[in-house]
């Protein structure tokens, strides 16, 4: 745990709090809230049964109750535990997709507090697949409703330092399981409406869900930054970093501060030297699981304008897309 030794050299060898998989388990059973890793990024668990647990995690990340929680469970046969009236899509999905970045929404259970959902009659839902996130809500003994462990409104975090940068003091344990390997939030489905819709775009594509049903609709993001949200769960002014973004083709003779830098993607020319590379050969998979590290990276007081280069909306790419868009300034 290279982190752990760093910080505990540095003298703050109480925080953070850098915790073992069964040391997390038993915090989480006592009620307390756990920083652990996932494959899409870092998540902030709480008992998702416990209305004590997840107010802690609304508190810690300083998350308005108005923006429902994704309860994670590790087997496909848990999804009962939290949901009813289960369409047979949602199994066909899950067989396909799960363990993995793809989040269900379904009728909940009343054994699902209204806290966990922003007293919405769904509940979202999904089965992990990084191992020791698994291990840990296994050895918890309940699902685990989690949020991104960042400060509501910052970037969500892909690695334990990120979330320690963020939460350290605020929480309980933090358990360091590497980067994520995936680094964007999950797919979002919904199965309560009319036709599945893609809520919120992730790794699991329209097409591999198409390939599954046959079928698949894809949600307009509706609400405003600024503004009221239609509805919980439809926030539009998550993933800011501190610095402004901007994001896409720079208009030709736009001055451009001396500490802008510049997140590249591929071979593409800009108006500065690329500061850093999201993929050089551009790769879709390698510039989502560089995003939110690079935008972490940048976020520093230093500089004064982060420039990302447009990214292709297909695939994958669609999600950074989403992302990009929703932390980015209108205009230079
Ligand atoms: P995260 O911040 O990655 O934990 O994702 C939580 C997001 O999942 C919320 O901001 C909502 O957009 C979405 N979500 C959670 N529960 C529901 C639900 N019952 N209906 C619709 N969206 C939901
Ligand atoms: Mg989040």
């Amino acid at each position: 745990m290279p982190n752990g030794i760093r910080f505990f050299i540095f003298g703050f060898d109480m925080y953070p709090p850098w915790t073992t998989i069964d040391e997390a388990a038993r915090l989480l059973k006592s009620g307390e809230v756990v920083a652990i890793p996932t494959e899409t990024v870092y998540g902030l668990a709480g008992n998702a049964f416990d209305p004590n647990s997840l107010a802690k995690i609304f508190a810690a990340k300083e998350r308005p109750t108005f923006d429902p929680l994704i309860v994670h469970i590790c087997d496909i046969s848990q999804m009962s535990e939290v949901a009813q009236n289960i369409p047979e899509e949602a199994y066909a999905l899950a067989k396909m997709y799960w363990p993995g970045p793809m989040t269900l929404i379904l009728p909940k259970k009343d054994i699902i507090p209204d806290l966990c959902t922003s007293a919405l009659p769904t509940v979202a839902v999904r089965f992990p697949s990084h191992p020791v996130a698994q291990e840990i809500i296994w050895k918890a003994g309940v699902p685990l409703a989690a949020p991104s462990a960042n400060l509501f409104k910052h970037v969500s975090p892909t690695s334990a330092e990120h979330v320690a940068n963020q939460l350290a003091g605020r929480i309980s344990g933090i358990v360091d399981g590497g980067p994520c390997a995936v680094g964007v939030e999950s797919t979002i489905i919904s199965l309560v409406a009319e036709v599945p819709t893609v809520l919120r775009p992730g790794a699991v594509t329209p097409e591999m869900i198409e390939k599954v049903l046959g079928r698949v609709a894809i949600k307009e993001s509706t609400s405003k930054p600024g503004e009221p949200m239609a509805a919980p769960g439809q926030m539009d002014t998550h993933y800011r970093p501190q610095v402004p973004l901007y994001y896409g083709v720079v208009p030709a003779g736009t001055p451009l501060p001396a500490n802008a830098v510049r997140i590249a993607f591929g071979n593409q020319k800009g108006p500065i030297p690329a500061t850093l590379n999201l993929s050089e050969s551009g790769n879709l998979t390698e510039a989502t699981s560089n995003l939110y590290a690079f935008m972490h990276d940048l976020d520093n007081p230093q500089y004064s304008l982060i420039l990302v280069d447009p990214i292709p909306n297909v695939g994958v790419g669609m999600a950074i897309n989403d992302r990009l868009k929703r932390a980015s300034i209108k205009k230079i």
